[in-house]
């Protein structure tokens, strides 16, 4: 039987937008993915900040944007682990679940994310570990250039993706001054932000603008 292709798509999803969705599905596509899950850190190791949405909040906008996609599901396995978020117990969490739940079928794991968190990855906790069991993609908005600090080119790639323009710090930006974010989150994601009043949604806030 031949392995199954899983991706990870590990962020702070601050809130999820239209990017985020495109670059799973572009990279699902690029890679032959069977399944991408995503994968919201935990709560910020302080209190969030004012801008900021909680973890459940958060998580809850990702269950929302990913639902209409069979490929696409939510895992908490970030959320509910107390401390700050580590993709090598993301990945650790991950593989032992598919352990117990596709008895011994093999994966290809990979995960993905911002190219500019990955460009720290040589810092991240257990990064040799990181690099054995997974192969790395990250995504840039076009124009980026990645700083390129000595990745392993074999076990890391980067894919340009055009709607990655969208930005998580646009979005909070626009919500706080009033304008709308309609086309640049999936609806039930405006819906939420208004209805819950994240990132200083003041309460006649219409994510649709006039
Ligand atoms: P971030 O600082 O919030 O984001 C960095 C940049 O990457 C932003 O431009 C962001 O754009 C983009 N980005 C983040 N996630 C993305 C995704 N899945 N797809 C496309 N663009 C993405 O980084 P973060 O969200 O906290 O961390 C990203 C992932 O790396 C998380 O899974 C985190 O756990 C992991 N990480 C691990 C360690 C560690 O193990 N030590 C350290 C740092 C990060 P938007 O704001 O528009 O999303």
């Amino acid at each position: 039987m031949t392995p199954l292709r899983i991706g990870i798509m590990g962020g702070s999803f601050d809130p999820i937008h239209l990017g985020h969705l495109v670059a799973a599905s572009e990279v699902a596509h690029r890679f032959d993915l069977d399944e991408v899950i995503f994968s919201p850190t935990g709560e910020a190791y302080h209190k969030p900040a004012d801008d900021r949405a909680p973890a459940e909040a958060r998580y809850l906008m990702t269950v929302v944007a990913t639902a209409a996609d069979p490929r696409f599901r939510v895992t908490r396995v970030d959320i509910d682990r107390s401390g700050p978020t580590y993709t090598v117990d993301t990945l650790r969490d991950l593989r032992a679940e598919a352990e117990r739940e596709r008895s011994g079928r093999q994966i290809e794991w990979f995960f993905i994310t911002g190219a500019d968190a990955l460009a720290e990855i040589l810092q991240w906790r257990d990064a040799a570990e990181i690099f054995e069991h997974t192969h790395l993609i990250g995504v840039t908005r076009p124009g980026h250039e990645l700083a390129d600090p000595g990745l392993p080119h074999a076990q890391v790639s980067l894919l340009e993706v055009p709607a990655l323009s969208i930005s998580s710090t646009d979005v909070r930006a626009r919500v706080r001054s009033g304008a709308p974010i309609r086309y640049l989150v999936p609806s039930g994601v405006a819906h939420l932000i208004a209805k819950h009043r994240l990132y200083g949604a003041r309460s006649e806030y219409e994510p649709h603008g006039v």
